[in-house]
């Protein structure tokens, strides 16, 4: 890998990048998967600038962020120097955000209502671009999460199929808090399968293996790179 090479001292962001790669790649090879089919956004929210910078030097170039504003003030200005940088906006994302969204994001993995459809619908037109799309499930049917109910899950994704075209990539999902995740991996997979669907985002900090076990493209991982972070609540 590129960045067990650079000359310069490891930091820590470093050190954590290859040793959440290396267990990447063990998990794939467990599950008799190409560890180049699993793509891995690191998930920078709460972190500074100077973060993400470190972790770019060690050659990881695909970051998530939770908030539209915060993603817009950090990367803009990375990229003005890194063009090949991407950011993924992972968090649930109100409408009056989406124009903003469309305009920096490579990928919206958040997308879970009508409404928003129609909102990133009207800022693609606006800023002629619209990102990839995953259509975020709540496969825990928790009250208070984001992504559409279980129940609803195939007509939003039918519809969004018909508006966006091969813009819809995929799904995601957010498991709920203390238990087996593995049941909602599935079931995100079987969705997926069902509708065509090539992208799978599942997987976090402390489940990530499981969820390559089960299918994952896209593993979301954020504390195990950048450390615990200062704000917390309100993430998931
Ligand atoms: C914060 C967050 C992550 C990363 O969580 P960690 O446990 O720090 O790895 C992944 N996905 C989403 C949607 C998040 O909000």
């Amino acid at each position: 890998m590129y960045f067990m090479n650079t000359v310069h001292s490891a930091s820590d962001i470093e050190k954590n990048l290859v040793a959440v790669y290396a267990r990447m790649a063990e998990a794939a090879k467990r599950a008799g998967r190409d560890p180049s089919s699993i793509t891995l956004v690191a998930v920078s929210k709460f972190h500074p600038r100077e973060s993400v910078l470190e972790a770019i030097q060690a050659g990881q170039y695909i970051f998530g962020e939770n908030r539209v504003q915060e993603a817009a003030a950090k990367f803009p200005p990375i990229q003005v120097v890194t063009p090949e940088v991407s950011v993924h906006l992972i968090g649930g994302l109100q409408t009056n955000k989406a124009r903003d969204a469309v305009r920096i994001a490579t990928m919206i993995e958040s997308l879970d209502r009508p409404a928003l459809a129609d909102a990133l619908d009207r800022a693609a037109q606006a800023e002629g671009r619209l990102p990839d799309l995953l259509i975020e499930v709540n496969t825990g049917s928790e009250p208070q999460k984001y992504g559409v109910p279980v129940g609803e899950a195939d007509g939003f994704i039918r519809t969004c199929r018909q508006r966006f075209g091969d813009k819809l990539r995929g799904l995601m999902c957010i498991p709920p808090v203390g238990i087996d995740p593995t049941p909602h991996f599935v079931m995100l997979r079987t969705l997926a399968q069902t509708h065509g669907l090539g992208i799978l985002s599942m997987g976090m900090s402390a489940d990530f293996e499981q969820a390559i076990m089960q299918g994952a493209t896209h593993v979301r991982v954020g504390s195990a790179i950048f450390g615990a972070r200062s704000v917390v609540g309100t993430c998931v």
